[in-house]
């Protein structure tokens, strides 16, 4: 799950999993922001030369929001988001999501945090190759330990919820950019996690299947998730509450556009749009 890490860390014994230490603190977890970034940097070394991607950012996101990341390419938005995903360590300063330190957390810990409480979603949808829609979104809840049957259902609701219903059994070839990046989308949210980050999810879909991807996005946050949309576009970043802007690995701009316990921009203009024909085009 963490591609391109140098071998694996020194691996202490592990005492309990996270999620049944977390619940016990859950008072003081509940009032800790999603996200605190506090003076992060990252440094990739490549030989001689030194990457600095990311340079003393801090950060908070609180539950619920949903925030999208700007910058032109090599601005550290990916760096970021692998950071935020917990795919990635910060070379410098600290990162505690959902009130837990990541440098307090095993590689396990660490792996149930990503399958549990995270929905990833990337611009090149990582679908399998030659596996079916529904099988694909089972994956995760197969790592998770659900079985068959679970599965199956779980998956298939995924799939209903994003206007996939009917395509169950077709593979990603036979499916367009924008039916593949909902089975994507799918598969980040049937293990039902609290926390979705998407990088660039709509770099690769024309303006039609940007809307409909983004519609999702709104309603998910709508569900109380917090999301995290990584693009360049300015008009997928309108769709989001919070825009912040990356420039050279530093935050250069944080607006706000919509209280975070507001609807998303989207869920506004469909309820005044009233009567929208939201299956239209699926
Ligand atoms: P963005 O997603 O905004 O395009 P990235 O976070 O991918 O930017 O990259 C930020 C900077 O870090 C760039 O200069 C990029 O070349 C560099 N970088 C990203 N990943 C690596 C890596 N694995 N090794 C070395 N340099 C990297
Ligand atoms: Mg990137």
């Amino acid at each position: 799950m963490t591609p391109g890490a140098p071998g694996p860390p020194a691996r202490r014994e592990r005492e309990r999993p996270l999620i049944e230490r977390a619940a016990e603190q859950r008072g003081s977890r509940r009032r800790a922001p999603a996200i605190h970034v506090e003076h992060v940097s990252k440094t990739y070394e490549l030989g001689p030369i030194r990457v600095r991607a990311l340079r003393d950012v801090s950060l908070k996101i609180a539950r619920g929001d949903f925030v999208a990341i700007m910058g032109s390419s090599g601005s550290g938005k990916s760096t970021l988001m692998n950071i935020l995903g917990c795919l990635d360590l910060p070379s410098a300063g600290r990162y505690v999501i959902d009130g837990t330190d990541v440098r307090d957390m095993d590689e396990d810990d660490l792996s149930d945090l990503r399958n549990r409480k995270i929905g990833f979603v990337f611009q090149s949808f990582n679908l399998v190759a030659r596996t079916s829609a529904v099988a694909n979104v089972e994956l995760p809840l197969a790592y998770a330990g659900v079985d068959r049957r679970a599965r199956r259902q779980r998956a298939e609701r995924a799939l209903a919820s994003v206007g996939m219903a009917k395509r169950l059994d077709h593979q990603p070839s036979e499916l367009s950019g924008g039916q593949q990046q909902r089975v994507a989308v799918a598969r980040a949210l049937v293990t039902n996690p609290t926390l979705i980050l998407a990088d660039e999810p709509t770099g690769n879909l024309d303006s039609h299947s940007t809307e409909d991807v983004l519609r999702i996005f709104a309603e998910l946050n709508e569900q109380r998730r917090t999301v995290v949309l990584i693009t360049h576009e300015p008009d997928v970043a309108e769709q989001a509450k919070r825009v912040i802007h990356l420039s050279d690995g530093r935050i250069t701009e944080d607006a706000r556009r919509v209280g975070v316990h507001e609807p998303p921009p989207a869920v506004q203009r469909q309820k005044s749009a009233h009567g929208v024909a939201s299956e239209a085009g699926r």
